[in-house]
């Protein structure tokens, strides 16, 4: 996925590097060959005209950042304007304020609709929830089969029709893969929702019919569903590898559905990524989800930003940073919340567990550097001296571990044994004793109930 484009766009880049100052025609020549290697991925034209105008006025603009040289100022007008064309923000399902939310798959057949159903709901237990997926694809018998399949697999209750109540038992027997429908579609997804409900599953997700091209009963059948059952969010899911078409068919479904979301599926292939890159822009409505796989663990949410980071071959950082400091912040928080109720001190040792893990991010300073759009961070993570940190743990090494659970009683003597051992002056064993003072009073006020979340690092 995206790979050609990527290349492309890295080579383009390269060609200005080493620049002190970027002509016009240095603009020009870039954005020739950024336009044509969208246009190659097939992004949809109006999307790639935007795209290249938007960037030209900013990067021949007054836009000067004394931070950036002018290739780095290119790469990071094209990465902030790519996060806008995918859709800006990270957005994912808005749940109902009562129960249960009704989550309604529109998209075409073969388009990864069903897998996608049992992706999502997976993904919802994990987040704690208690999903129902509901088989309202009544079109193809198999499909409601296929959708038990799917839901056993991922761990999820599946309502489906009872053949023979709903419509006709005979038919399901019958034409197999015949074209006629053997139930109600609206009264199935009503009676899921129903069932929902009456078994407090919090979020229903109704599966919808697909053919293999869009056609009007099949619009009129969606928006019959929709209509009825009032869902909470319609998800388009859309197979990204079908390129050009893309657009078009988002659009009908928009037209005909409409919806609130989208799902690319098949993110995985070796699709050029127009489809990825034209359908939030061109329906104005966010990419929820990328389905990256067959398996029922392979869904992703959606985050422009790392979308771009990724077409712009820049790796994607933040999902690392993110995926540490949620196994980091996990365990701390734990071990912090038993220290809390069983109202034990904050020790030395627990002092130098949190500035292990600052330290750790701050070894990720020089990732950070390649990035543009990461000044904020980046400036926070300068903030951080990484000598005085050695410093403070060479000192708390120095003591013995019943002076670093019991502070108070480092007197005079120990003081001098500690500046000794770590090669220190005094003044400063006692500054980082004054200061852990002050960490351990607020942590006993955030014991006592105090606001919310754990300090960082206190006294740091
Ligand atoms: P539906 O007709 O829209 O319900 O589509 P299906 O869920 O049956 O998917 C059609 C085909 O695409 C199946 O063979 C799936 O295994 C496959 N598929 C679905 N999602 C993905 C995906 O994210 N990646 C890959 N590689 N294949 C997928």
């Amino acid at each position: 996925m995206f790979t050609s484009l990527s290349d492309r766009l890295t080579e383009t880049f390269k060609g200005l590097r080493g620049k002190g100052k970027l002509s016009e025609s240095d603009v020009n020549k870039a954005l020739r060959d950024i336009r044509l290697a969208l246009l190659d991925a097939d992004v949809a034209l109006p999307v790639v005209r935007a795209f290249i105008g938007q960037v030209r006025e900013r990067a021949l603009g007054a836009e000067v950042s004394q931070a950036l040289n002018p290739a780095q100022q290119v790469v990071k007008i094209v990465n902030e304007e790519l996060v806008g064309i995918l859709g800006g923000e990270t957005r994912t399902v808005r749940y109902a304020k009562t129960p249960p939310t009704v989550i309604m798959l529109a998209g075409l057949q073969g388009s990864g609709k069903t897998t996608f159903a049992g992706k999502l709901g997976y993904w919802l237990k994990e987040q704690g929830h208690t999903p129902l997926l509901v088989a309202a694809d009544l079109q193809r018998p198999s499909a409601v089969t296929q959708l038990e399949v799917t839901g056993q697999r991922a761990g999820v209750p599946v309502f489906a029709p009872e053949r023979g109540n709903v419509g006709g038992h005979d038919a399901v027997l019958g034409t197999g893969e015949g074209t006629r429908s053997f139930g109600d579609p609206v009264a199935v997804s009503r009676a899921g929702i129903a069932e929902a409900r009456a078994k407090q599953y919090d979020v229903v997700i109704v599966d919808t019919a697909g053919r293999l091209a869009v056609d009007e009963d099949l619009m009129q059948q969606a928006a019959d569903i929709r209509a009825a059952i009032q869902p909470d969010e319609v998800l388009f899911v859309i197979d990204a590898m079908i390129g050009q078409a893309a657009v078009e068919t988002a659009l009908a479904f928009q037209q005909g559905v409409d919806f609130t979301g989208v799902v690319l599926s098949k993110l995985d292939g070796d699709a050029r990524g127009g489809a990825a890159l034209s359908v939030a822009t061109v329906t104005g409505r966010p990419i929820m989800f990328s389905s990256v796989g067959e398996q029922t663990k392979d869904l992703e949410v959606f985050h422009p930003d790392r979308m771009a980071g990724r077409i712009l071959d820049m790796g994607d950082v933040l999902t690392l940073i993110e995926q540490a400091e949620k196994a980091f912040d996990r365990e701390q928080a734990d071990e912090m919340a038993r220290k809390f109720l069983a109202e034990e001190d904050f020790t030395f040792d627990d002092f130098l567990q949190q500035m292990a893990a600052i330290k750790k991010m701050g070894s990720l300073k020089s990732m950070l550097k390649m990035m543009p759009g990461m000044q904020q961070m980046r400036a926070q993570l300068d903030a951080l001296d990484e000598r005085e940190f050695d410093r403070v743990e060479a000192m708390v090494r120095s003591m013995t571990p019943y002076e670093r659970t019991h502070p108070k009683q480092i007197d005079g003597s120990r003081r001098a044994r500690i500046a000794r051992g770590s090669g220190v002056t005094v003044s400063e064993v006692n500054q980082l004793l004054e200061r852990f003072r002050e960490a351990q009073k607020m942590m006993k006020s955030l014991a006592r109930g105090g606001g919310g979340g754990l300090p960082g690092m206190p006294g740091i």
